[in-house]
Parts: C-alpha cells; structure tokens; sequence
C-alpha cells in the first residue's frame, strides 16, 4: 500500500509548511543521511538533530542534489530556495520517522521475527535467511541495522505483496528504546541470543537490561520465543513474564522444550542429537517424537562455540516450523541446508589494483540492500577514472526479472556506474538481448530506468558474459585503467577469482586499516570537542602509514575540517585522488609555491624571510592574472624550538603585515605543544598556551581581523580542553595510540592498524642447533620448533625486535622472536604453539597485540613503528 506524502502530516501529527510541486507523490524511500541521495524520486529526508551533527544543516545541499520531500524540526530561514520541495514540520523528526514505519509495517500480515540479546543478532539473521530462503521471500534488515533509525529504515523495505516473512533486528543501548522498536517491528517470533555485557553503561543492572530486552516480545499476538535455557536468568525472566517460549538446552535445563547433546565430529563440524525436553509436554507441543526421531541427528559445519550457539538457534527455528504442515521440510533437506550455511561476510576490502586501479571487493548479500550498499560505497570515492561495475546475477530479491533488473539499472545510474561488466545468466539476458525490447515495451515495471540504459547517449559501456568461466577467460587486467572497481558476486560466481586477477600481488606480509576503528576514533576525538571547534586531521607520512587517500576519502565523509600533511607531494597526491578538502603543508619548500596554488595547499610559514618570499609570490601571481596563492598559516615557536616565529621575531613580523594588510591572506595562527602527553611539564605546556595567546592577538590585532587558531595535537584534546580555539589538530590518537595514556585506564580508542604476515615453514631443531645470522640465535639444550616468517626489516619491522626482544600473535599465542631479524624474513620459536604450521596468519602488531607495548619493548614510541611500515606492504582497507 503506498503512502503519499500528502498523507503524511495527519500520519505524522505535523504541519504542512509547503505542499510540493507534485502532490501526489509517493514516499519511496526513507532519507537521513546527506551524504547518501541514491534515488532522489520519492525519497522523503528526515532531519534528525545529534549531539554532533543537525540534518537541517544539509537541506540546499539536497535540494541541489535533487531531493524534494523533507520533514523537518524547524523549517529554512526561507522557503523561496526550495521551489517545488514539499516540507512537513514535526515536533520530533526521529519520532516522525519511527513513526512512518510503523504504519507501514502495520500493513504486511506475515510472519516477522525479531531477533535481539547481546551477541550473534546479525549472524542469526543472516543464517535464518540463509536456511529459509527456498521457502520463502524474506525482507531483513541490512548488515546490522538494528538501532533507533535501523530499525525504521530496514522496516520500511518490507513489501507486503512481495515479501512472505520479515527478519529484523532489534538492538538498544539504554532503558526505554526498547518499546519503540517493539511498536515498529511488531514481532509474531522472536529470538533471543544472549545475554553479555555489552552495552551496559546505559542500564543500573543485568535485570535491567534483560527486562529491558523482553519488553521486545510482550506485545498481543505473538506466538513464539526462541532461547537458550542454560542462560538461568534469561530463562527465570521468560518464564517469569509468561512468554510463549521455545527453549533449547545444551545442558538438560529443566524446562526446556528441545534438548539439544553436541558431539565434536572432526573437519570442523559438530553432530546434534535432538529429543523432547520435559517443557515440551507442558507446552502441549505437537512435535510428534516419531517425527522428531527421524530428524533426531544433524551436522552442523562448525566447531567453534558462538557458531554452534548461533546455528542453533536456527535449527530450534527450523524444527518449529515442522510443527506445521505448510512450513514442514523433509529432515534430509534440513541437514542439506545446514551444511551450506557459512560464515556471514560483512566486509567491504579495498585495495590497489592494476594499471592504477582500485578495487573494492565486497563479500556483503548480493540482493538489492546490499548491492545499494556497495554501490554507495563507490560513490564515495572520488578519483578521476571511470566507476566501474563487475556484478553478478542478483540473487534473492524476491522480484522478478524485468522489476529487478530495472530496479539494478537505476541504481546504477544513481551512483555514477560508468562500466558494467554483468556475469550471468539473467544479467546477459536483461541487458543485452532485451535491453532494446524491454524499452520499447515501456510498460514493464521501472521500464523507464532500463530505457535510460537503452539509450545511445547513456554514459555507461556494457559488457556480459554468462559465467565467471567466461569472463576470466576474457579477462586482461591492461583492460582496466585507472577505474574504480567495486566486485560484487554471488557466492557461487566465485568473484574471489576475478579479484585475485586484478589486485596487485600480495605477498605474504599486510597492513589491515580498520575504518571502521578509525570512525570509531574520530567520533571519540568529535566529542571532546566543543560545539564550534573545527578538527584538522594530521594524514603526513602516508596518514602515519596507513594510506594518506584512503584515510583522507573517509574524513572528507566523515565531514573533518582540515587536512595537514608535511609536504607539498603529499597533498598533491591527494587532490589528484580527488580529496577537496581544504589541506594544509607543514613543511613548504620555497620554489614549492606554484604548485601550493596549483592544487590549492595551505602553507604553513615560519620565518620573516619566507614570508616576505610568500607576499612576492602572491603579487606576481596575481599580477600574471593567475589569482592570489592559498591562505596561509602562521606557525609560532612557543617553546618546542622546532619551526616557527619566536617572541622576539614579532615586531618585525607585525610590522609586515600591518604594511601588507590586505594582501596578504592568514588563514590561520598555530603553534606545537613540546610536551602536551606529560604531565610532569603541564607548567611548560600552561606557559606556551598563554604565549600563543599573547602574541596570536598581537597578530591578529596586526591584520585587523580574526582567524583560526590552533594550537593542540592528540595528547593536547585530551588533557587541555581549555585550549582548543578554534580548531585542533589530530594525529596519532586517530590512528588507535592514546599519547602518553596512564597505563592502568582502558584506552577508548581502537586500534586502527594490523600488521600480518605468514608462516612459511616450520621446522623442528635438535638440541644445540643455532638459528639465523651470525648464529645468533643461540643453541638450547632441548629440542624446540622455530617457524620461519615472510616479513623483515625490508617490510619496516625493526631490527631492534631480534634476539627476544619482540615478539609476534599466532593462533592467540605469543611467540618470541629467535636470533636476527634478516632483510626480508623473521625466525621465531612455537615449540609451546604446537597447531603452527606453514600457510598459518600471524599479527605483528594491532588487533590482540599492542603497539605502544612493542614500541616500549625497544625503547621507541608507536609513531616510529606505524610509520616504517614501508610501500612495499600491500594495505588493505576494511569496513562493515
Ligand atoms: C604531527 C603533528 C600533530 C599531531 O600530533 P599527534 O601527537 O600525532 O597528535 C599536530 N601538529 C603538528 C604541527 C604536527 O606536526
């Protein structure tokens, strides 16, 4: 049933401000975030107000972009901007939306289950789509959108004639948010997962938050819960509250309906046997024990706890539904389907491709969600080169052919797909041979998208094949030039293999940037700021050696400030990447000017003479009619004794620019904390703060008019707040490294970087045998197990480590490092790691092994062990 928006200011108890050009329009898609328009036809923006961000605050920018439906807190200044938008003004735009897609839910009448608990939601839901998708046409939430505004938009997707059963997600953080995704997801099932401790800041107790939980399923109606009983507080609480349960045990908890005794059953897999527990007679359940006897045993493909716990959950799904006949499957079908089920890949990889490609591998559900997520991670990246597409067919959308393909096709074209390269069946058929057809039908669902494809002028080239067989065959990676590449297959089309052909030779060494740790970290900075503060990012020496554009594309989406790097090369290579941001060069070489106006960088200056080297440049170039150079930011030596304008050099320096007034464009006055991280020298560090002051309105008093100052690093956010002007400036806190933390607090920060490498040989020494160069590795009187690595001091890992001092992570274990480190291998000893073996993962530094700890270990700071890692290892960048 579609809703209009005409229909919505009753719905949503606000008022029309503006009706739109076209009243009749209906709401096709939920909007919340600026940076995301995909289609903008039919989507409504909802301005949601946070503690950092205001969605007003984006309201021309997507007029600009095409949007046309807004609902609104407050209205514009002024409506005249917005000729032809439709606005609706709401007391609570959060509410508004919760609200909207209640009353869309209100109208599917199917099965919807909802999973909640503190682990496992997303893989539970993921499996449970996995297992019932031959039967049935499910709508679930995408990755792991489960929270207030998740929650509404997953929702929002469910098609009540299309879809037969909906999966959501339900996740909270604190008391009372609960109930308001109860009303939107309206559950007939539910899942529980378990009960951890994640989360608890936002709840008084464990009773709490597990009341807070269940308050998900208290509603009329619904019919079944599915749990756990060998959690004794989850199952008291359900039988407590009367809720209808489903409870499973590994343990025979009295009570519970099905008794599930796991046996190990080697290669990774584990048997269940299945029987009646003593809750189930008391339920009057139905399941006849001759039924169940024939499905008493199932394999599951893992071993590993949490998987095991996860798939179980599912199977107790799968085995009420053999309750009822429609829904019933052949036991021998269920155990085939358990045995496909496989680890749940929500990753989205990027990494340097051939020929000066980029590629973007995505292993997320190839249906429509997620193939809209991939695509909006395309988008987001901005280097020159074409945008390209290699996709397979489309798989579990529940529509058919022509609507889906339609539906692909305008996604597409939405997010700027410049080349498809479709493998398949379907995607060969519909774009290639009907392609004409379909568009001169006209008539077919989104036939208008498909037309555009159609069209001579449509700036996208299509190729096909019919398998991956045929498209590597056809593959040349001297086919693909400087594009953009997002990959994004089906499992069974086995796209690895198209990545593997494209992607630059790995060896067996990696950096894993985690940007999802980095936005978690950014946020963390974000919020010790105050309201106002603008925040320069420091990506210099290649973004401390994680990779300046990758870092540089996600803070440009993350909205920072200001870029710095140390010099020009370094921020000419991120415009050429097509970073916009404005950016600023630490260390401006002095024939370096043409290029500063070339690509728009922000010197950073500190000294008379080079100021005056500067106002020349300025004049000349704007004599030549090629425009003034970029602002420029004054650095002052406040006590650091590095670079900069002293105390004494400040007459000298007023007086330029008093002569100069107007011609001379300051952006910014900074200065650089010596000791910011070390409270034995806060006297110093108050001391330079009150000089910057003092001579920063000495200067600006000069110029006749107020800039940025800014004046603090990571250590200097945390541990002087009072001194943030008007911007700060980030470094090394983003990267996951707290500067000069007291040791004994748990660091908010997440580590960012993970340093890999791979076992290459093992080998088992007899007693007395020495190990490496100069024999260093010294004899020990007992036999030991030493495996060789595939990194070195070529790689950038620190010749200091040898001999014991560092050490690396294998299979969760800590392994010391034997002898010297050589230029391009490692020894270290596993004789306690028995499991090491060749092909084996081990971690250098970051995720499970500290690198501030390392760094103590040779007595440097984690700076120096994040930037060495050299060129030559091959980063690879990661999200959900
Ligand atoms: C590197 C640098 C920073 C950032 O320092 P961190 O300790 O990494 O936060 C700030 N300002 C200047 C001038 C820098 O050179």
């Amino acid at each position: 049933m579609p809703i209009l928006f005409s229909a919505l200011p009753p719905l949503l108890g606000g008022t029309l401000l503006q009706a739109p050009a076209e009243p009749t329009t209906q709401v096709a898609s939920l909007l919340l975030d600026s940076r995301r328009v995909g289609l903008p036809e039919g989507a409504v923006f909802f301005a949601l107000r946070g503690p950092n961000h205001d969605g007003h605050h984006h309201l021309a920018a997507l007029y600009a972009k095409g949007v046309r439906l807004f609902v609104v807190a407050y209205p514009p200044a002024s409506l005249v901007p917005f000729a032809g938008a439709g606005f609706i003004q709401v007391a609570d735009t959060l509410v508004a939306l919760q609200t909207l897609a209640a009353a869309h839910r209100a109208a599917f009448t199917g099965p919807v289950w909802a999973i909640t608990g503190s682990n496992g939601k997303t893989i539970v839901k993921e499996w449970l789509a996995q297992l019932l998708a031959p039967d049935e046409d499910i709508c679930r939430s995408p990755k792991s959108y489960n929270s207030q505004v998740g929650v509404p938009l997953s929702v929002w997707e469910l098609a009540p004639g299309r879809h037969t059963l909906g999966i959501f997600e339900a996740g909270i953080s604190e008391r009372g948010e609960m109930d308001k995704l109860a009303a939107i997801i309206r559950p007939t099932h539910g899942i529980f997962t378990t009960l951890g401790t994640a989360h608890d800041a936002g709840f008084s107790s464990e009773t709490e938050k597990l009341d807070e939980k269940l308050r998900l399923f208290e509603r009329p109606g619904f019919e079944r819960l599915v749990y756990c009983a060998d959690q004794p507080a989850v199952h008291a609480a359900v039988q407590a509250q009367g809720l209808p349960p489903l409870a499973w045990t590994k343990l025979a908890a009295p009570g519970a309906t099905l008794r599930f005794r796991l046996k190990p059953a080697g290669a990774g897999s584990t048997t269940v046997r299945v029987r009646l527990g003593d809750g189930a007679t008391a339920l009057g359940l139905a399941l006849d024990q001759a039924a169940l006897r024939a499905a008493a045993r199932f394999t599951l493909p893992f071993a590993d706890e949490p998987s095991v716990e996860n798939a179980l959950h599912c199977l107790a799904v799968l085995l009420w539904r053999q309750l009822d006949p429609a829904t019933a499957l052949d036991p021998a079908e269920i155990q085939r389907r358990l045995l496909r089920l496989h680890p749940v890949a929500m990753r989205l990889e990027m990494k340097a491709g051939r020929h000066g490609c980029y590629l973007l591998d995505d292993t997320y559900n190839n249906d429509l969600a997620g193939l809209a997520l991939a695509l909006d991670a395309l988008s987001r990246q901005a280097r020159p080169g074409g945008r390209t597409l290699i996709l397979s067919d489309v798989l579990e959308s529940g529509l058919n052919g022509p609507e889906l393909y339609a539906r692909v096709a305008a996604l597409m074209q939405a997010h700027g797909v410049t080349r498809l390269i479709g493998v398949g069946q379907e995607l060969s058929h519909y774009y290639q041979a009907e392609l004409a057809e379909a568009a001169r039908a006209h008539q077919a669902n989104g036939a208008r998208a498909l037309l555009r494809l159609a069209q001579p002028d449509s700036r996208m080239a299509i190729q096909t094949y019919p398998t991956t067989e045929a498209l590597l065959a056809d593959l040349r990676s001297t086919d693909f030039q400087n594009e953009t590449i997002l990959i994004k297959g089906a499992r069974r089309f086995g796209f690895e293999r198209v990545v593997a052909a494209l992607q630059q030779l790995q060896h067996g060494t990696v950096l894993e940037v985690n940007l999802d740790a980095l936005t978690h970290n950014l946020q963390h900075y974000r919020r010790q700021l105050r309201p106002g503060t603008k925040l320069m990012v420091m990506v210099k020496a290649f973004a401390y050696g994680s990779g300046s554009y990758e870092v540089a594309s996600l803070l440009e989406f993350q909205k920072a400030d200001y870029l710095a790097v140390a010099y020009p090369d370094e921020g000419q290579q991120l415009r050429d990447n097509g970073i916009s941001l404005p950016i600023m060069v630490l260390n401006p070489g002095p024939d370096s000017f043409g290029q500063l106006r070339r690509y728009r960088l922000e010197p950073e200056i500190y000294s008379l003479e080079r100021l005056r080297d500067y106002l020349a440049a300025t004049q000349e170039a704007t004599a030549d009619g090629e425009g003034p150079l970029p602002p420029l930011h004054l650095k002052l030596d406040t006590g650091m004794r590095r670079l900069g304008f002293a105390e004494d050099d400040l007459p000298g320096l007023l007086a330029l620019l008093r002569a100069h007034r107007n011609r001379l464009p300051v952006a910014g006055i900074m200065t650089h904390l010596a000791a910011a991280d070390d409270p034995a020298h806060d006297e110093f560090t108050r001391e330079q703060l009150s000089t910057f002051r003092r001579m920063a309105a000495a200067i600006e008093e000069a110029l006749g008019h107020s800039v940025l100052k800014h004046a603090l690093n990571s250590a200097g956010i945390r541990r002087f707040p009072e001194a943030q002007f008007d911007m700060v400036r980030l470094g090394v806190g983003l990267y996951g490294v707290e500067a000069g933390r007291d040791d004994a607090q748990p660091s908010d920060l997440l580590p960012v970087s993970t340093l890999r490498t791979t076992v290459s040989q093992v080998k088992t020494l007899p007693p007395g045998a020495t190990v490496g160069y100069g024999r260093r590795g010294a004899a020990t009187a007992h036999e030991r197990r030493v495996a060789t690595l595939a990194i070195g001091y070529a790689d950038g890992y620190d010749r200091r480590f040898g001999n014991g001092a560092g050490l690396v992570l294998l299979h969760g274990h800590r392994a010391p490092v034997v002898g010297s480190v050589c230029m391009d291998m490692l020894m270290v000893d596993v004789t306690d790691i028995p499991e090491a073996q060749p092909g084996d993962v081990a971690v250098v530094f970051g995720a499970g092994l500290d690198i501030s700890e390392l760094a103590a270990r040779i007595g440097t700071i984690p700076y120096e062990l994040l930037t060495n890692v050299s060129e030559r290892v091959k980063r690879v960048f990661v999200s959900e």
